[in-house]
């Protein structure tokens, strides 16, 4: 018997902002037969400089709290629901909802119940515009007590009650708590719940539908028009979404990863093109580097001492203060007799100075110093591994730009390349890298 190929299609904010979008996504939905389950956002910006809606319900969630008046914006966002049901014009009574949110937003409703009903209200609506059952998030996504996705439960309920559902909207960002309140995950997680959903129903493809026609190589904000990658690894997309990329929420790859489900990410405005893959591995690379990504905001812990390389435990007492103070530590670049620990700059705040005493007491180097302004750039692709010459390469479209590298980095795994350069240079830097590999 041949199984059945099942697509889980998840559509974000923008794909859901008014009645016309939601036309389109119910022509994408319908255009295939296993588009099965669907995990809508709340509506998003119609224009720029518009609210989004899960905003609109943060500030309203923070008026009642303050007791003021929460009239005036709880009708400005029933409203634009009342406004996409009758455009659409169709059978979707959303009276009792809202008086039954606005009664719990005066009784103290809590912040993530308020927030998440972006995503109840929309995929109540898009359930009975496509006519597939709705199923409440806050069934089958569950936290444990700590606040963490409970995987293997959620994993299991789901499972079981999807197979009950041939067509099914399930709404995104939300799932409860152990003593059933509702919790969302950070935003933009119903990138998650679709990967969720995803992984539950053993999916062939998960597709992410948003306003852009895939993921850009570069951030067009630094980098001019930015080619788009058609193919890309979970691992790949793991190291430049840590570094700042967007499109995906960072924890959406892990369900999916788990079971081996590729995610497309695609365009509701624009469905004809092909969008960018993400696949658990892939033979084919047309170019050495997949994506560049960067961030500002880094500082760098530096201790010097003669003969430190056969100090025993020299390393593990400098990540034990940092530990104990909680901080995590992003790069550790070394040379025999110095050691760097690059971290991130805003978790120092307040602890700087302690820091550097109880280094000093118990390494008791040489020298010791905090250096700031520090950006980490990450140059990434699964070709290098094959390819000779890629570090000379962003080194040498470095120093064509004038700009000092302050530290290079390539992991033993060969797939990235991390240079930290200052942070008035990291702009520059990204735009020379680009261009040393990619021609127009
Ligand atoms: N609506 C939520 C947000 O704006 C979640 C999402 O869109 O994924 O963050």
């Amino acid at each position: 018997m041949v199984s059945e190929t099942v697509k889980v299609v998840k559509f974000g904010g923008s794909s859901l902002a008014d009645a016309n979008q939601f036309k389109k996504v119910a022509d994408i939905v319908k255009a295939e037969k296993c588009r099965r389950y669907v995990v809508p956002s709340a509506p998003g910006k119609r224009f720029p400089g518009d609210d989004k809606i899960t905003d609109l319900l943060y500030g309203c969630y923070e008026a009642a709290k303050r007791g003021e008046n929460i009239d005036p914006l709880f009708s400005t966002i029933s409203n634009r629901y009342f406004g996409i049901v009758k455009e659409l014009g169709i059978e979707c009574d959303l009276t009792g909802e809202f008086d039954y949110i606005r009664s719990a937003l005066l009784h103290h409703a809590g912040r993530d119940y308020v927030a998440s009903r972006g995503e109840y209200l929309n995929a109540k609506i898009l359930s009975a515009y496509l006519g597939f059952e709705f199923i409440d998030a806050g069934e089958v996504i569950f936290f444990t007590e700590k606040g963490e996705l409970d995987g293997e439960k959620t994993n299991e309920v789901m499972a079981k009650r999807l197979i009950q559902s041939r067509y099914a909207v399930i709404p995104g960002f939300y799932g409860s708590m152990p003593n059933g309140t509702v919790k969302t995950f950070s935003r933009g997680g119903s990138d998650i719940t679709g990967s969720i959903v995803a992984r539950a129903v053993c999916a062939d493809l998960y597709e992410n539908w948003t306003d852009v026609s895939g993921f850009l190589m570069a951030d067009p904000r630094i980098v001019e028009n930015p080619k788009i990658i058609d193919t890309i690894t979970y691992r790949e997309l793991r190291e430049l979404s840590y570094m700042g990329a967007t499109v995906l929420h960072e924890d959406a790859i892990f369900p999916v990863r788990f079971a081996g489900i590729p995610i497309n990410i695609k365009n509701t405005n624009s469905p004809e093109d092909v969008g960018t893959m993400i696949v658990p591995t892939s033979d084919k690379n047309d170019s050495i580097i997949t994506g560049i990504a960067g961030k500002k905001g880094f500082s760098v812990i530096t201790l010097e001492k003669d003969m430190m390389n056969s100090e025993l435990g020299f390393g593990r007492r400098v990540l034990e203060v940092l530990e104990n103070e909680n901080i995590s530590f992003e790069h550790l670049p070394s040379g025999i007799d110095t050691m760097s620990v690059i971290v991130n700059t805003a978790l120092l705040e307040g602890k700087r100075e302690r820091i550097l005493n109880e280094l000093c007491s118990e390494t008791l180097p040489d020298t010791i110093s905090i250096d700031d302004n520090l950006a980490l750039i990450a140059v990434v692709g699964r070709g290098m591994i094959s390819a000779k010459g890629t570090a000379a390469k962003v080194i040498n479209a470095i120093a064509k730009s004038d700009i000092n590298i302050k530290m290079i980095d390539q992991g033993s795994c060969e797939l990235n390349i991390i240079i930290a350069v200052s942070d008035g240079d990291f702009e520059k830097a990204l735009c020379a890298i680009y261009s040393e590999f990619i021609d127009d």
